[in-house]
């Protein structure tokens, strides 16, 4: 550990100390059997003995576990009496799983009284966020998913250790901020002195909890920097955080007042999140929720109950953020599926129909349109309809120009308000000519106070009339609806983020990657005329002790935006580590891709010739290695692999020349 980290540490303990009613070693907040549990690891030799044993010692742990074990959950042949045999048949991880959980559970249920800080809520979401967390491990193949179960369980065990310790609590904390919506972290570490990331971080430390748990407890808000002793489990924290998040958006945060959680880029580049089937998963976790209800014979929230928890939240922190509807007293009024639906997923193609399905089942509207804007070419369009047949296929994809607008509807847009229209008050609406219908309720779906879409109904069948006291029930639905596109978004450009290298603005080494990997499942015929080649900058390291660090960056954005230019749409550039490019050329031969990169070389080394008075005299020039497309290359990586060696022998020959591997003679400059 450096320094600089230990006086970080002493700092934070110092802090934990003043605002602890108690030293931590003293805190009985986690039962030792757990603590004990906490610390056998899946890959302990006499794992099995020793967890057994562990358990054995506490009766009421090993009563509970045999009955589960012998439940129809797992549809055992035999009746099984031993904690050993129960091991045995269910396996280490489940088993050691149950127990720390029944603990935890046991520890927080003694202590659950009605306070701000609801501690069953608090514990859905730890459930929520372990077992999200071992599911997306599964599926990245990460290989400790029970690492990731345990990390999540307890990221947030800091909030616990200051509500049942702190001088003053977690639930004094979530009145103070009651007001403006908003916990953050900053506002924590005003409060408390610390932040429940860095309270959790101490009792990890304290209680001697492995490494990896430490890291994921102090690191789920964010990633540790390079030098940090923590740096080598950013895959372990970025699952974890990744989890957090999601349940956030599932309703499912922590406490009940949590304002958003932020979704970090840093999480988007150490995991594919490409890789995971987000809906599959989230179906998943639903099911493991449902288990673990029944394992502890209680009632915990129902998840759309703890959905439309997110909802409340959600509609009062915009009665601070943009007033645009009167207060929705959510806490009287039965929050229907319309509500949740959208939080359902960040898949704007799932939940706005899903939302439209529910406003149908709910209000027996006939039929039910998003509209979105597209502000560039100032237009709304219908992008989603409910029940999808009833728009008519001749006015697929519907526009209207929002310049056409008049009357109550260009209200709506302008004053986000909703209105109901119908012929007796607007005969010339553009709406009422192209949807055929005599009346309609528009309500404005905005963001911020930013209009981003028109929820639109109407009766055009039954010819129901609208009634004005729909309006109020509508628009808490819109609002909701604003929020999740919102979210969805966010989601959409972090991801994009995750993809594109900051400096140059290409795509990253993983694109790169995908990209190969997503040609190479490919059909086989294509194959043959692909050529992947890589462009390397020469001497670039006595470049950056000549020119400087900054103009060495500026150097690789010049390098980036020739490449940039230079390079076919379907073909692919990225970079792919400091000062190393990689192309792909789709659809061309030995020759086609000699020139391509020989055009390269030449304009890299002209350009740097303009600039080299800037340059201190350096030369800018690249070499160039490319491997055509052979039969002998069974994946993407041997194919790399040999432009590399390429762009070894250019280097060996001279530099800022190409080296084509499959003609030498090709090789000239
Ligand atoms: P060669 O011609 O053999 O490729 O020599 P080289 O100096 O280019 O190769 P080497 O791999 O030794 O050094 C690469 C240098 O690239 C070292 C590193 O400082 C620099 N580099 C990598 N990434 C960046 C970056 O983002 N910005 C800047 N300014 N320099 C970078
Ligand atoms: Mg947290
Ligand atoms: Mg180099």
């Amino acid at each position: 550990m450096t320094d600089e980290n230990k006086d970080n540490i002493e700092l934070i303990k110092k802090a934990a100390r003043s605002i602890l009613k108690d030293e931590i070693k003293h805190l009985q907040l986690v039962p030792s059997v757990a603590i004990k549990l906490l610390k056998l690891t899946n890959d302990d030799n006499a794992r099995i003995e020793h967890l057994s044993l562990i358990i054995e010692t506490e009766p009421v742990l090993a009563a509970k576990i045999l009955k589960q074990v012998n439940s129809a959950a797992y549809a055992l042949p035999n009746k099984i009496t031993s904690i050993n045999r129960a091991v045995t048949m269910l396996g280490f991880s489940i088993v050691r799983q149950l127990a720390i959980n029944l603990l935890l559970y046991n520890k927080l249920i003694q202590q659950n009284s009605k306070r701000a800080f609801d501690l069953l809520f608090f514990w859905q979401h730890c459930l929520y966020v372990a077992s999200l967390s071992r599911r997306i491990a599964v599926a990245l193949k990460y290989p400790d998913p029970d690492l990731v179960y345990t990390g999540g369980l307890l990221h947030d065990i800091g909030k616990l250790v200051l509500e049942t310790y702190g001088r003053v609590t977690y639930s004094d904390f979530i009145c103070s901020t009651d007001k403006s919506g908003h916990s953050s972290i900053e506002e924590e570490r005003r409060f408390f002195g610390v932040t429940h990331a860095e309270m959790g971080h101490i009792f990890c430390l304290e209680w001697q909890l492995p490494a990896s748990i430490s890291a994921i407890v102090a690191f789920h808000h964010n990633q540790p920097v390079e030098t940090s002793p923590y740096a080598k489990y950013k895959t372990e924290i970025a699952i974890v955080s990744f989890a957090n998040y999601i349940a956030w958006i599932q309703g499912i945060g922590s406490a009940t007042h949590d304002s958003h959680s932020k979704l970090q880029s840093a999480v988007l580049e150490t995991i594919d999140i490409d890789q995971l089937d987000l809906e599959a998963l989230l179906q998943q976790v639903d099911q493991d929720m449902k288990i673990t209800r029944e394992f502890y014979d209680i009632q915990l929230p129902g998840l759309t109950t703890l959905r439309a928890t997110l909802v409340k939240a959600t509609i009062n922190l915009s009665q601070i953020e943009d007033k645009p509807f009167a207060p929705v007293d959510t806490s009287s009024r039965k929050l229907s599926s319309c509500l949740t639906a959208p939080h359902h997923s960040l898949n704007p193609d799932d939940f706005i129909p899903r939302t439209l399905e529910a406003i149908q089942g709910e209000f027996s509207f006939d039929r039910s349109i998003m509209f979105t804007i597209d502000p560039k070419r100032r237009c709304l369009i219908a992008s989603y309809c409910w029940p999808e047949s009833t728009l008519p296929i001749k006015l697929q994809p519907f526009e209207i120009d929002i310049s056409g607008i008049s009357g109550l509807l260009l209200t709506c847009l302008r004053e986000k308000k909703p209105v109901i229209i119908n012929t007796k008050i607007e005969r010339d609406n553009p709406i009422i000519k192209h949807l055929n219908t005599t009346e309609f309720l528009a309500v404005p779906v905005l963001h911020h106070n930013r209009l981003i879409g028109v929820l639109y109904t109407d009766n055009s069948l039954s010819k129901k009339p609208m009634q004005a006291q729909l309006l109020p029930e509508i628009m808490p639905i819109a609002y909701e609806l604003g929020i999740a596109i919102f979210n969805a978004k966010q989601y959409e450009q972090q991801k994009k983020h995750a993809q594109i290298d900051h400096l140059t603005q290409l795509f990253n080494k993983r694109m790169v990657n995908n990209f190969l990997t997503e040609i190479f499942q490919g059909d086989e015929s294509k194959l043959a005329n692909i050529a992947v080649g890589f462009v390397d900058i020469d001497k670039f390291k006595l470049f950056n002790d000549t020119c400087g660090h900054q103009a060495g960056d500026d150097a690789l954005k010049i390098v980036a935006d020739i490449l940039r230019s230079l390079t076919r749409p379907g073909d692919f550039i990225g970079r792919y580590g400091g000062e190393e490019f990689l192309f792909v050329l789709r659809n061309t031969d030995e020759k086609g891709a000699y020139g391509y990169a020989e055009r390269i070389r030449s304009e890299i080394e002209r350009r740097g010739k303009i600039m080299s008075q800037r340059f201190h005299g350096h030369l800018l020039t690249v070499s160039i290695g490319v491997s055509m497309y052979s039969a002998d290359y069974t994946n993407y990586k041997d194919m790399i692999e040999a432009a590399d060696q390429a762009m070894y022998r250019a280097k060996n020959e001279g530099r800022n020349r190409i080296v084509m591997l499959s003609n030498v003679a090709a090789d000239k400059k």
